[in-house]
């Protein structure tokens, strides 16, 4: 990362290949995605063909091993990806979904045949995934779910609808989350596999939102969608364990997102403000805001320092929930309000949509949200008092 935040140190956790990997990646984003997010963005979608380059380049699926298609690389190359995305604000861009949340699943659960079948053409970027948890009717409380699995022979019949499904539009391969056994609660819940073209899988609405205008967020409908038992993410009535097992990796993801974006913002914020006239000298010259912006380097500065270990922790293996929990938590909340203080700072401009700082506030509120509210991980470390 080239901020001015970064003191001359070098990031303790990411080697000399990771930073190879960055300026490589980093050339297609510039190349393949920074001249087109805007027209994705009314159009409300990223085209296929940008994920296929990226599978065809490698940039895709880092930590899948050599044999399903992947580099076979440690989650160092996979968080550059998301910091190269963050640095730009390309937000519609969701490869750390398919790539860091959704190919773990199967990696970690699938049979080796589902695997062998699933796993090279998500790494290619033939086959993009989304993860299905949330309905209308239930989002925080998981164990809530109302879509069935109802096993008949070698087969099992899905019944529901899903709402707010990133790559929604999109994923040739959603992992369902659904109860085989209704009545068991968590221990009810099971991930199930269906591929686009399923009988009875079909899509909603490409819905709008106030932000993230790139990424295709849909509706999913199920009406009894026949899927062989082999399309079983993991053990039956045990989803609800394997949730808990990966969601952590989703909520680092999150926190880096976050971290890299308000650090770019603030060297954009430092950049206007130093160029911008008023009152016979720049808005960076009024101390007001040159304090501000002084309190946002320290801060931001604390928690990189505080995530890298956290990421550093999490490469070996000894990331726990609660701290994963916490890293969201503050990296979000940070990131709503220094984006904040650094519209305020653009003034009429930060409002227009044609300022990446602007984009970057609407696109930064949904990390409160998603992938556990701010409340939820408040209630996770709450657990551990
Ligand atoms: C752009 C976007 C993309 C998304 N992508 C996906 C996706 O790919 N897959 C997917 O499955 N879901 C996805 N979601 C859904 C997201 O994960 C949920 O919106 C989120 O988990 C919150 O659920 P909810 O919206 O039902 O809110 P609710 O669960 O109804 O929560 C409402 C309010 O109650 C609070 N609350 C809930 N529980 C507690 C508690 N225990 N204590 C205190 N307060 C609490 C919440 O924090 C919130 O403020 C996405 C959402 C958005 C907006």
């Amino acid at each position: 990362m080239d901020t001015a935040l970064r003191s001359a140190r070098p990031r303790a956790v990411l080697t000399s290949e990771h930073e190879a990997f960055r300026a490589q990646f980093r050339r297609f984003v510039e190349r393949e995605i920074v001249p087109h997010h805007r027209d994705w963005e009314r159009a409300g979608c990223v085209p296929r063909e940008v994920w296929r380059k990226a599978g065809e380049q490698g940039f895709l699926c880092p930590t899948l091993p050599e044999e399903y298609g992947g580099a076979g690389a440690d989650f160092g190359f996979s968080a550059v990806v998301v910091e190269e995305l963050a640095r730009v604000n390309a937000s519609g861009v969701a490869f750390q979904l398919h790539s860091d949340i959704v190919v773990p699943y199967v990696l970690a659960y699938a049979t080796e045949e589902r695997k062998r079948a699933w796993l090279p053409r998500m790494a290619f970027g033939e086959m993009i995934g989304a993860i299905a948890m949330t309905e209308p009717g239930m989002g925080s409380d998981l164990k809530a779910v109302r879509a069935t699995a109802r096993r008949d022979g070698d087969h099992y019949t899905i019944n529901g609808s899903k709402t707010f499904i990133s790559n929604g539009q999109n994923a040739g391969l959603v992992i369902v989350v659904c109860k085989t056994d209704p009545e068991a609660g968590r221990k009810g819940v099971s991930l199930i596999a269906v591929e686009e073209g399923t009988p009875g899988f079909t899509r909603g609405r490409n819905l709008e939102k106030i932000g993230l205008h790139a990424q295709d967020t849909s509706e999913l409908f199920f009406e009894d969608v026949r899927v062989p038992v082999a399309n079983l993410i993991g053990e039956e009535n045990g989803g609800f364990r394997h949730l808990m097992h990966q969601l952590p990796q989703e909520r680092l993801i999150i926190a880096i997102r976050a971290a890299t974006n308000m650090e770019a913002m603030l060297e954009e914020t430092i950049a206007y403000t130093k160029s911008r006239p008023v009152f016979g000298q720049t808005v960076f010259d009024f101390q007001v805001h040159r304090f501000k912006l002084a309190e946002a380097k320290a801060e931001i500065g604390m928690f990189r320092v505080y995530l890298d270990d956290c990421l550093a922790r999490h490469m070996q293996g000894e990331l726990s929930g609660e701290e994963a929990a916490a890293a969201k938590l503050l990296g979000t909340e940070m990131q709503n309000k220094w984006l904040d203080a650094f519209l305020q700072m653009h003034g009429g401009y930060g409002y227009m949509a044609e300022y990446a700082i602007g984009r970057a506030w609407t696109d930064a509120r949904v990390g409160r949200i998603y992938g556990g509210s701010s409340e939820v991980m408040k209630e996770i470390i709450a657990r551990t008092l």
